[in-house]
């Protein structure tokens, strides 16, 4: 049987001598693998369709549970992903949160199109905000939201507090007497709360503002998720 799908390449694996494996995530049918035969040769029409991050509709079929890529037409290269390594890293980071966040057969419709404009606005500059707004997004429709408002346990405002807590468990922040989470910093909880369009306060937010959030959203989802999210660790090493 044959589909057409909307589908960005999430992951691709080499197998055999000629072939690739790719992790597709599409927009009507959830995430799916699916094979796609004589991509490394030299000249293969369809080589474009393997890259990392292409945007194409893909012509899949299906035999015995198992999809091959039979023919694609491109939507969009983010080609520029491919040859600057922080956006690289940037857009690996957020597919590899994806790849985390998703279950094959899954509806990820609303993923699939916060993933393809993260891939774009990341091609525009700025990677850290957007893939800051996309991770934050994609934690809070699988359910694992942050909790950005007041102390999750007494209810005040954190806003002028110094110092912090994160519970990995609950999501929230909390004062730093109250919780007994992580210690966290005002500029994180400033930072993310930017992200949100919620009220927040501008003096608190320093140059490495982004690279603190990026790196609470990292141990966060590597907690939630057991996953090591190691591409995410090499976006922060690099900016
Ligand atoms: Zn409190």
């Amino acid at each position: 049987m044959e589909t057409k799908v909307n589908a960005v390449v999430l992951r691709t694996a080499d197998y055999k001598e000629n072939d690739k494996i790719l992790t597709l995530l599409t927009a009507e049918a959830g995430k799916l693998t699916a094979g796609i035969k004589g991509v490394k040769k030299s000249g293969a029409k369809l080589k474009f369709a393997a890259q990392p991050f292409c945007f194409a509709e893909y012509v899949l079929t299906e035999r015995g549970g198992r999809y091959t890529v039979t023919n694609a037409s491109e939507t969009e290269s983010f080609y520029d992903l491919r040859t600057d390594i922080n956006k690289f890293y940037a857009a690996s980071a957020a597919a590899e949160a994806v790849s985390a966040l998703t279950y094959e057969g899954d509806n990820c419709s609303r993923l699939f199109y916060a993933f393809v404009k993260l891939l774009s606005e990341i091609c525009d500059g700025g990677e850290s905000a957007a893939l800051i707004k996309f991770l934050t997004f994609a934690l809070k429709i699988s359910g694992y939201g942050l909790a950005l408002d007041n102390c999750g346990e007494c209810g005040a405002s954190l806003l002028n507090e110094d110092k912090l807590r994160f519970d990995f468990d609950s999501g929230a922040f909390t004062c730093f007497g109250c919780g007994t989470g992580a210690g966290a910093s005002r500029v994180t909880y400033n930072v993310l709360r930017k992200t949100e369009n919620k009220p927040y306060d501008e003096d608190f937010i320093t140059a490495d503002g982004e690279k603190r959030a990026l790196r609470l959203l990292r141990e966060y989802i590597s907690y939630k998720l057991g996953v090591s999210f190691k591409s995410l660790a090499e976006y922060i090493r690099l900016i």
